[in-house]
């Protein structure tokens, strides 16, 4: 299996000379098997730059399929969605596969973001592909090509967010994203559950510790939430992820290097760039 980072940074997407090595897009990553299964977690804006991809493919000629994951409906998870050049070829099929947001359906959520305040396209019916809308509840196991997906439900400031642990070709992705514990050193059991064994966890990494201090409650991470995990559930590498908008290439570096520190696994920071092999 591989794994290429689209997207990697949180909240919002940022440009300019301190973020081009670790890229400023937000959330989206692509998983592929060996037999050519694709799957991409979030539609942040680092899936527009994906979709340029896929046009260069089937997808162009309107053959192309593809399944998505959705972790949240949060703004960063979505923003490409709208600007995602697949959804505007017909003959296309695009599967959207996420858990309804609290009070309301993962459908009409969707559906709001593209009404005539926010966008021209003035609803999903209005995308030239086929386009579906799946709903499930976290803790559901399901598989889709190559990948057996396994969900659950990780704590996000006031709501929550869905982690995913995807097994494909013997390997094992955990995706844990805008997730913020009880406390750094207490991942919730369903954390552990997902990452347990992993080759390769993707965690949550918005804050270095001592920026965590100010911003605890807003549902996200300070690096040492991922580096105890992954010691505690036996992950074999460790991906930084979720980068703050505020942290530059200096600054992510400077992360990794504490992170490594007091790691038991290899840790990297999650950049922009080519496939990597898991
Ligand atoms: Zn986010």
């Amino acid at each position: 299996m591989k794994v290429r980072f689209w997207g990697v940074r949180g909240s919002f997407a940022m440009c300019g000379k301190d973020f081009l090595r670790h890229g400023g897009n937000t959330t989206s990553v692509e998983l592929v098997t060996d037999g050519g299964s694709r799957l991409l977690i979030d539609l942040g804006t680092g899936a527009t730059v994906y979709a340029k991809h896929l046009m260069a493919s089937e997808f162009g000629r309107g053959e192309g399929q593809l399944p998505v994951l959705l972790s949240h409906t949060h703004l960063d998870h979505i923003q490409g969605l709208p600007f995602f050049t697949p959804f505007f070829i017909k003959g296309n099929q695009i599967r959207i596969l996420g858990a309804d947001p609290a009070g309301s359906s993962l459908k009409g959520t969707l559906q709001n973001q593209l009404a005539p305040h926010y966008s021209p396209l003035n609803g999903l019916e209005n995308l030239a592909a086929g386009v579906s809308i799946e709903s499930f509840l976290p803790g559901a196991e399901f598989a889709i090509g190559d990948f057996e997906i396994t969900t659950a439900a990780l704590p996000h400031g006031t709501m929550w967010t869905t982690g995913f642990r995807i097994k494909a070709d013997g390997k094992i992705v955990a995706f844990l994203s805008d997730v913020e514990y009880p406390a750094p050193h207490r991942p919730t059991r369903e954390a552990f559950a997902l990452a347990a064994g992993a080759d390769l966890l993707i965690h949550d990494a918005m804050h270095d510790d001592d920026a965590y201090a100010m911003a605890r409650g807003w549902g996200h991470s300070p690096v040492s939430a991922g580096v105890h995990l992954a010691r505690a559930a036996g992950a074999a590498k460790l991906a930084l992820f979720h980068h703050s908008p505020d942290a530059t290439d200096a600054a992510i570096d400077r992360l990794v290097v504490t992170a490594a520190a007091r790691a038991s696994v290899p840790v990297f920071a999650a950049a922009e760039g080519a496939y990597l092999d898991v």
